[in-house]
């Protein structure tokens, strides 16, 4: 935990406007944001959320996982979501080391035979939808206001911001909860973000129109193909579009080599047989997003004034699609947290440490898959599951995010896992050698300019 001391060091002095006060500000009003905002306000706390574009906005992040629908009817928008969404029964991986043959995991074999489905969603109508039911649910909500600076005192922290149209505001609040996302407002001005020394990627992204579909519940599942520079997703979009994504090692970026984004992404999909075969006849219907070296952490997760949620603390990847989760649940846990500090100042130190242990579950878990998805022996295990002490139905579980409140069976599941890809990485030691030297020179960065300045951490 930070000092309030060491972090209003970093803050920059604020101006003559008078301040509003309120219990909790939010910064930023992706999922997490909302999502502690909505259970802050129906716990009857002052709730002001700060967001600095307007809703509906375009957001990469367009799968989420069956864990996620249980928080959806707790913050009452399950109905709504369903709606928007398209439902994903199966994440589907398709191998070029093992003849580009198709592995499907159903999320209805996973531990919990409970959490049968997810959606695929647009992200500009599902942030819309979050952040509209925390203002119906009593928190006051600022779009088009962007936060500009933190100021920490003992006993409350002064936050500004500026509206569009340049009006400035001030709130004192209690506690702030960063929500920021990839802006990390907080662990900028403190220095505290890093690059993630383990992993790194980039990623390529845009809509299509008439990509082939599975026919039938098979329509709205996630498929994720292998090739040689890292893999691409292909996620079935309610309306018949298609969100597809090539996730690469940094260098491969470096390969543009003048081409526009948009032919760039074309020719990275036509390295890729079977993913060319489904978009044989569909069309680019949005122009290419990049985003660099997006691997990231902050050295820690709260001060004695704030938390951090969502992407504000940590990202490392996409290819568990597990960002929306791990910020919802992180603002979860960050609105219990804030909710017992106001009830119980007393208490602060240990509600933190509480807070922190299980704000760094979600990503710990995770990172240990991510950091050996594209691994050849992790390619292997995925492409051959086996359900021996229930292996498979735990790896399903992690698929589904169903990661949290596992009893020990679980936990002994995942690990024989794990004890299984390591025996199988010793055995074939000459080739994972080969694949751990590839991929330190993999995870080296490569600098903004070469991403088209959309890039990256700033950290
Ligand atoms: C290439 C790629 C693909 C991905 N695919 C998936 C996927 O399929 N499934 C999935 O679950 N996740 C995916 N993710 C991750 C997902 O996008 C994020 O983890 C998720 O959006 C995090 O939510 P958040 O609320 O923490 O941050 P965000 O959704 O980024 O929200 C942060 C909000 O804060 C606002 N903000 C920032 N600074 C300020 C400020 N100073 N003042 C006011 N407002 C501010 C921003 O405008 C933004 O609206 C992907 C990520 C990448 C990079």
């Amino acid at each position: 935990m930070v000092t309030s001391a060491a972090a209003s060091k970093a803050m920059p002095d604020t101006t003559a406007v008078t301040a509003t006060p309120c219990d909790v500000l939010i910064i930023g009003g992706g999922p997490a944001g909302t999502t502690a905002a909505t259970l802050l306000a129906a716990k009857g706390r002052h709730v002001v959320l700060v967001e600095k574009d307007h809703h509906p906005r375009f957001h990469i992040g367009e799968s989420l996982l069956p864990a996620n629908l249980p928080m959806f009817d707790q913050l009452g928008v399950g109905e709504e979501i369903r709606a928007l969404g398209i439902r994903k029964y199966s994440a589907e991986f398709v191998s070029p080391q093992h003849d580009n043959r198709m592995q499907r995991f159903n999320f209805a074999e996973s531990w919990e035979k409970d959490m049968p489905y997810a959606y695929q969603v647009r992200r500009s109508e599902f942030d819309q939808v979050l952040i509209r039911n925390a203002a119906q649910k009593g928190a006051e909500v600022f779009e088009g206001c962007k936060v500009t600076a933190i100021d920490f005192h003992p006993d409350s922290v002064t936050v500004d911001a500026r509206h569009d149209d340049g009006r400035q505001a001030r709130w004192e609040a209690k506690y702030i909860i960063d929500a920021s996302g990839r802006d990390t407002f907080i662990a900028n001005r403190l220095k505290a973000k890093h690059r993630n020394p383990k992993h790194n990627s980039s990623a390529l992204y845009a809509h299509f129109e008439g990509a082939v579909r599975h026919p039938g519940p098979a329509e709205g599942n996630i498929t994720i193909y292998w090739f040689e520079h890292g893999w691409f997703w292909f996620i079935p979009l309610a309306d018949g579009a298609t969100s597809v994504g090539a996730v690469t090692w940094p260098y491969y970026i470096k390969q543009r080599n003048g081409r526009t984004k948009e032919q760039f992404l074309l020719d990275t999909i036509a390295l890729c047989p079977p993913l060319v075969e489904r978009m044989k006849d569909a069309r680019m219907v949005t122009a290419v997003e990049a985003t660099g070296n997006f691997s990231y952490a902050t050295d820690h997760t709260c001060g004695e004034r704030y938390v951090l949620i969502g992407d504000a603390y940590a990202f490392i990847d996409p290819v568990f699609s597990s960002g929306v989760l791990l910020a919802m649940r992180g603002a979860e846990f960050g609105a219990e947290a804030i909710d017992a500090c106001l009830r119980s100042p007393a208490h602060a130190t240990s509600i933190l440490s509480r807070f922190d242990h299980k704000l760094r579950h979600g990503p710990k878990i995770f990172s240990w898959f991510i950091y050996r998805m594209t691994s050849p022996t992790m390619r292997d295990l995925f492409m051959d599951p086996r359900n021996y002490l229930r292996m498979k139905e735990a790896l399903l579980a992690l698929l589904a995010g169903d990661i949290y409140d596992k009893p020990l069976k679980f936990w002994l599941s995942l690990v024989s896992f794990q004890v299984v890809y390591y025996s199988s990485a010793l055995f074939q030691l000459p080739r994972t050698w080969r694949a751990w030297k590839r991929r330190q020179h993999n995870i080296q960065p490569v600098l903004d300019e070469e991403i088209d300045g959309k890039a990256a951490i700033n950290g």
